[in-house]
């Protein structure tokens, strides 16, 4: 569409008179080409118009006033062929009519000077409209044949009439009148050939930006519609593709598929490699997808790590899972960027036309509400979109709205749970843990972190957590629990996306509580990403003083590089170990290795989740100094935890009392 009108716009620069094309006599004029040049038709014809009533008007004043009857039948020749020229302009033939136009004129401005005074008739003051009008209208070298035709029919009736050749009415002449004529004429052909020069130019220079203009403008949409990076088609191409295949669908009884991709591990390739390493990866699964589906197919890029891949022509569905197949192996092969070799694999969601919408927008929602489900699948699979999916979609949107929700008029609670110095019993902190009072009902965080994690809401909740538990802290210190400590546990998001370190400073000083009596809780995942941006707000952390700990440890990554790298100061074994440390040799071993490797690092170990005085009793013996678990506590809202344990100086929990049996 937008082509169309530039070029439109190309023609209307094209006058007739500037048009070199013409002049230089390189290509012919067609008198009989067609032209769709609106503009110059328009003018042609209002010239043609005004023409018409200059010459009736005269007609009239003859024959009221001069009574010349010689003159009528000129004029009305005149008329006559003035309206055929706009007839022939009206059909499309410009150049045909301007021709006759511009000669016609100047038959009728010389038959009637011929006819009459000759050359002291006035109508000779006609040249110069027909010189004008020829400027306008027609090609350079018409120009110049009127300007030449035009001197010689001025000598010619000036010799002719200075030497009694041809007899006049009126004045007797003198040649001189035929020579001031030439001269003036000559000034005024002149004088139009500069200015239409100049006119010329400018048109030529106005063209030749409109050309740029035009090129940039071509570039620009090229630009727009590319993806930079991979050189794939953006989405609004893909738009275009997608509503081209789903009409050939209609006409061929066939079905179109979407395919949804999202990266697994993108993120972290990303975070720890830089994105130069991500770029590289992200070009060669370009080049992977492109060459695993078939041409025809587009294959675009949406967004980060998300493509979308529109299959066409599909008669049979096992073809899209073929293809679906292909795309996992190719993506799962080795990639070499920048001398790292990486491994990545897809979650693939799939939604199919008809059956699944026709709407390009309805169909993508649909594809990546599937892929979400190969994610939650364990990834690395491709999953056909089905209906019981939007419900689980919707389910989730209301669980989403509801947290905003709940952020919003504060529905969260911080519980507490003990930690608890194996050795002596005594409490020395708690990590805060979130619950969610929904309606009355009160909700753990396994139901709500990770949606609040994907959606971005846990910075919100983070920051939260951390004032509202420093808060806390504070006033357990103030109601006897001398040096108190409370632990947050925070998620990775907050490293990545939050202004971490701002938000930790302004919970403490608002709390006016010293850093030194909160501790961070974090997961070995979020340490094996080992990013600058990691390391730096964990360095600018423990700067102020405050403390970490590893959470979890045990379950995440085997790598254990990250302990030399890292100077934390607690390990918390993983309640999976604590639990089966009493049955399992293997189990009860790990802790142990696990508390050798911590103390030789200069790290304390806490045990969690003991639940039975055995536990404790084995943990302690495998050298644990801390332990956290439902035996002590089981986590509590703060005001029952300030009831329990703020009785007197030292706090010792009942059972573990150092005169205890089970303590040894
Ligand atoms: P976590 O940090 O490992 O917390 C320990 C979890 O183990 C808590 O579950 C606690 O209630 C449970 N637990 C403690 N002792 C025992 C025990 O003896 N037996 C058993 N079976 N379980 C025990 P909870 O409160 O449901 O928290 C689950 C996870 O949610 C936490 O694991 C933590 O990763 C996360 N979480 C909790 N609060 C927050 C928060 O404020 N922010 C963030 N980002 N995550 C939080
Ligand atoms: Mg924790
Ligand atoms: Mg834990």
């Amino acid at each position: 569409m937008r082509q169309s009108k530039i070029s439109n716009k190309t023609d209307s620069f094209e006058y007739s008179y500037f048009d070199e094309k013409h002049g230089s006599g390189d290509a012919p004029p067609s008198f009989l080409e067609i032209s769709d040049n609106k503009n110059q038709a328009k003018r042609t014809k209002q010239l043609l118009i005004a023409v018409f009533l200059l010459i009736f008007i005269a007609y009239l004043i003859n024959s009221y006033h001069f009574h010349f009857p010689s003159a009528y039948p000129i004029y009305q020749t005149l008329m006559v062929l003035v309206a055929l020229c706009y007839l022939v302009v009206s059909f499309g033939y410009l150049k045909l009519g301007s021709y006759i136009f511009v000669w016609l004129i100047y038959a009728g401005i010389t038959t009637l000077i011929l006819n009459h005074e000759g050359l002291r008739n006035p109508i000779v003051i006609g040249y110069t409209g027909n010189l004008v009008f020829a400027a306008m209208l027609a090609s350079r070298r018409l120009f110049l044949s009127l300007c030449l035709t035009i001197g010689l029919t001025i000598v010619a009736v000036g010799l002719a009439n200075a030497n009694g050749w041809m007899h006049f009415v009126g004045m007797s002449f003198d040649f001189m009148i035929a020579v001031d004529l030439l001269l003036l004429y000559s000034v005024i052909s002149y004088g139009i050939w500069i200015l239409t020069g100049d006119l010329r130019d400018l048109v030529r220079s106005l063209d030749h930006e409109h050309q740029e203009a035009v090129i940039a403008q071509q570039k620009y949409q090229k630009i727009a519609q590319l993806d930079q990076l991979t050189g794939l088609p953006n989405r609004v191409i893909a738009i275009d593709r997608f509503n081209h295949s789903i009409s050939h669908a209609h006409r061929d009884n066939t079905e179109v598929a979407m395919l949804f991709l999202d990266l697994d591990n993108f993120k972290r390739v990303n975070d720890s490699l830089g994105h130069t390493v991500g770029d590289g990866l992200l070009k060669t699964i370009a080049e992977r997808l492109t060459s695993s589906v078939r041409e025809g197919d587009t294959v675009c890029r949406i967004g980060g790590d998300e493509f979308l891949v529109v299959l066409e022509d599909i008669k049979d569905k096992t073809i899209i899972a073929k293809i679906a197949d292909k795309i996992l192996h190719n993506v799962a092969l080795p990639i070499i960027v920048s001398e790292h070799q990486l491994t990545t694999t897809c979650s693939i969601g799939i939604a199919v036309s008809p059956g699944d919408g026709e709407d390009f927008d309805e169909l993508r929602k649909k594809a990546d509400t599937a892929m979400y489900k190969s994610k939650e699948s364990g990834k690395n699979n491709a999953v056909f979109y089905d209906e019981e999916m939007n419900k689980d979609m919707l389910a989730h949107i209301d669980n989403v709205n509801s947290i905003r929700e709940a952020i919003k008029n504060e529905d969260f609670e911080l519980y507490y749970q003990p930690k608890v110095d194996l050795n002596s019993g005594k409490i020395f902190s708690a990590e805060a843990l979130i619950r969610w009072n929904r309606n009355g009902e009160i909700v753990g965080p396994n139901s709500f972190i990770p949606i609040a994690e994907n959606t971005g809401l846990i910075l919100e909740i983070g920051e939260w957590v951390l004032k509202e538990a420093c808060k806390q802290c504070k006033q357990f210190q103030e109601r006897g629990l001398n040096d108190f400590i409370v632990a947050v546990n925070l998620s990775s998001i907050q490293f990545r996306r939050g202004n971490l370190v701002e938000v930790v400073k302004s919970a403490l000083e608002n709390a006016n509580l010293n850093a030194s009596y909160l501790e961070l809780e974090v997961t070995e995942s979020l340490l094996m990403e080992d990013s600058d941006r990691l390391r730096n707000q964990i360095r600018e952390l423990q700067d102020v003083g405050v403390t970490f700990s590893i959470d979890d440890f045990g379950t995440g990554y085997s790598s254990l590089a990250y302990l030399r790298d890292f100077d934390f100061d607690f390990i918390k074994i993983d309640r999976s170990f604590t639990k089966n440390s009493v049955t399992q040799e293997n189990d009860l071993a790990l802790c142990e290795a696990i508390v050798v490797m911590a103390h030789k690092l200069k790290l304390m170990v806490v045990a969690e989740g003991i639940e039975t005085d055995e536990q404790r009793i084995f943990l302690k013996r495998a050298g644990c100094e801390f332990g956290q678990g439902n035996l002590f506590s089981a986590p509590i809202p703060a005001e029952e935890f300030c009831m329990r344990f703020t009785s007197g100086d030292t706090v010792l929990l009942n059972s573990e009392a150092s005169d205890s049996p089970l303590l040894v």
